[in-house]
């Protein structure tokens, strides 16, 4: 159906599962509770403007970007939801208001630059605040809240949409204590800047996997981004989450080795007893790590594991087939449902995240 007619691999985006992982993680929370979906690295590789453009339709409140370009891209293919900023540089202020895109305010020093500039150019903004309670990545840190009290108060041409911190380790059980205490140190900062306010802006704190784990601290929306390409870190709701992304190539050749032989740039691949290789179009320029080379990964053909053999090359790899029925033509699973990311992920010590961020544009995306 969906065959890798031109560069041989393809991306597979499941959009009703995509679907389905979003009323999941709607159902944990309540129906009060505004969603934030993190669009951000191109959906997670999964294709900023097509899932932006579904989460729309299903009623989610706000994307979040890491970059304004992102935030850009977006709006020029219609997209309407408010859009939040994580990330934007100060260079790009007259890009964020033309574009209507909501910056993070993470510093006084940013906080007072963007009022300038709001002021010189007459310029209303709704700036989302970042309260750093343990990152320690962006964010404004108690000692600084008292002083960021006084800037909204002189600034009204900032309008706090909202206010949010985020957590280090939502997903692992060792950091459950740390977790409560970066959100009982949210309450307490918030709290302080809503006493000082005359609105309400959103506040907001939970990740995907904070949602599972923290459901009392939804607040008022929860940012959701891992959770719905399918992925549970905590390990507890996976059998619940369907997989959205298929990583497909095809094979380009098959190859007798003979024992001795090697396979692939410097020698590293060996076949002890001699056996056959599949060469496969994908290699690390298209995203597949390096490090699955030399045994560490495997990939499916025929729903059978083929381990990699010898060093991933920039556009193709090679796996040992020997003694299974492979020929030209054939499609690998590189992951997919039967290969899940996250166990892939372990094998190289890696995070599901970096693995699907990496899938590198010019692999075809195909949304069914
Ligand atoms: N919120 C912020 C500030 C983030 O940086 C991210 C992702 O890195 C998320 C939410 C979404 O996290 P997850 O993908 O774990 O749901």
């Amino acid at each position: 159906r969906l065959q890798q007619m031109v560069h041989g691999t393809t991306l597979e985006i499941n959009l009703n599962s995509l679907t389905h992982n979003y009323n999941f993680f709607k159902k944990l929370i309540s129906p009060q509770t505004k969603v934030m979906i993190m669009v951000k690295a191109f959906a997670y590789g999964g294709g900023a403007v097509e899932i932006a453009n579904l989460v729309q339709t299903m009623g989610a409140d706000y994307l979040g970007v890491a970059f304004s370009d992102e935030g850009i891209a977006l709006r020029k293919q219609g997209i309407t939801l408010p859009i939040m900023v994580l990330n934007p540089m100060m260079e790009s202020f007259a890009l964020c208001s033309e574009y209507d895109l909501e910056p993070v305010v993470f510093s006084l020093e940013f906080f007072q630059n963007l009022a300038t500039w709001c002021s010189t150019h007459q310029k209303q903004m709704k700036i989302h605040l970042d309260l750093d309670t343990g990152m320690h990545r962006l964010g404004f840190e108690p000692k600084h809240i008292s002083a960021l009290n006084l800037l909204i108060a002189e600034n009204p041409q900032l309008e706090i949409a909202s206010i949010y911190t985020h957590l280090v380790g939502a997903d692992e059980q060792v950091h459950r204590e740390f977790t409560l205490h970066q959100l009982h140190t949210f309450e307490r900062m918030k709290d302080q800047i809503l006493g000082n306010l005359s609105y309400r802006p959103l506040i907001h704190a939970l990740n995907s996997a904070g949602i599972v784990a923290f459901p009392e601290w939804q607040f008022d929306m929860v940012r959701m981004g891992i959770g719905l390409y399918g992925v549970d870190l905590t390990g507890n709701y996976n059998s619940n989450l369907r997989t959205i992304s298929t990583l497909k190539t095809t094979v380009s050749q098959v190859k007798e080795i003979k024992a001795g032989e090697t396979v692939g740039y410097s020698r590293m691949g060996k076949l002890e007893a001699g056996g056959k290789i599949a060469t496969l179009a994908i290699g690390y320029a298209d995203g597949y790590d390096r490090r699955f080379g030399n045994g560490k990964g495997y990939v499916l053909i025929h729903g059978q594991k083929a381990p990699l053999v010898g060093n991933v090359c920039m556009d193709m790899c090679m796996v040992d087939v020997t003694g299974l029925d492979v020929k030209t033509g054939d499609v690998a699973v590189i992951y997919g449902e039967k290969i899940p990311l996250i166990e892939l992920a372990k094998l190289i010590g890696t995070i599901p995240y970096e693995l699907h961020t990496n899938i590198s544009t010019r692999v075809k995306r195909v949304y069914y």
